[in-house]
């Protein structure tokens, strides 16, 4: 199907509302294919997302790092492999009811924090999975995914253990897993956040 002329825009890059009829296989091609901000020219791959399509629970992280580039996949390095601790802690595992996904699917040079213009060019991307998946609950995992859900700068401290909201979908904030690998004391503080979420799906 020829989706990319109506939907890329050399100067408007990504138009959401077009984005909004792709199903999962054009959506995917759609990232694959994508080079509409310059983050595409440093990485190695998109980095689409992965799990359950009908997922309760949506994950989502700030953008991929350097395991993630390599492998096409979200969080499996050893920030990933804390998520999945994370999961397996509330009794939930990657791909059975679990979605995860960035803000950005292109790796940021050396791992900064994207640009304003790259997750705004990115974003829809996942609008598009989001309305896709219709997760019941989303986990922001870190201050980048909090904020750019919520539209607001904020400090994750203030935003933590209060439901917000994205567009109709009860959202929580939690750590990013690599903070939480540099500051292992906060670990107690992202279980109330997970215990949280259990009790809000509940
Ligand atoms: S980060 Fe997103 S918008 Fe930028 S090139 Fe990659 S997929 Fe396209």
């Amino acid at each position: 199907m020829g989706i990319v002329e109506p939907v890329l825009s050399p100067v408007e890059g990504l138009n959401p509302s077009c984005l909004s009829s792709l199903n999962w296989n054009e959506l995917k091609q759609m990232v694959r294919d994508c080079t509409a901000c310059k983050l595409r020219a440093g990485c190695t791959q998109t980095v689409f997302g992965v799990g359950d399509e009908n997922a309760d629970w949506l994950f989502v992280g700030e953008g991929p790092g350097a395991d993630e580039d390599l492998q096409g996949e979200p969080f499996v390095g050893q920030a990933g492999k804390l998520l999945d601790s994370m999961l397996a802690a509330i009794k939930l595992k990657r791909g059975d009811n679990v979605y995860i996904a960035n803000i950005v699917k292109c790796r940021p040079p050396g791992n900064r924090t994207p640009e304003a213009d790259e997750i705004a060019t990115c974003l829809p991307y996942l609008q598009q999975q989001i309305a896709l998946i219709k997760p019941r609950l989303i986990v922001a995992l870190g201050k980048t995914a909090a904020t750019v859900l919520l539209g607001r700068d904020a400090t994750l401290g203030s935003l933590r253990g209060t439901v917000h909201d994205y567009n109709g979908t009860p959202h929580l904030v939690t750590y990013h897993p690599a903070y939480l690998l540099r500051s292992p004391a906060e670990k107690a503080k992202a279980w109330q956040d997970l215990c949280f979420a259990v009790q809000r799906m509940s």
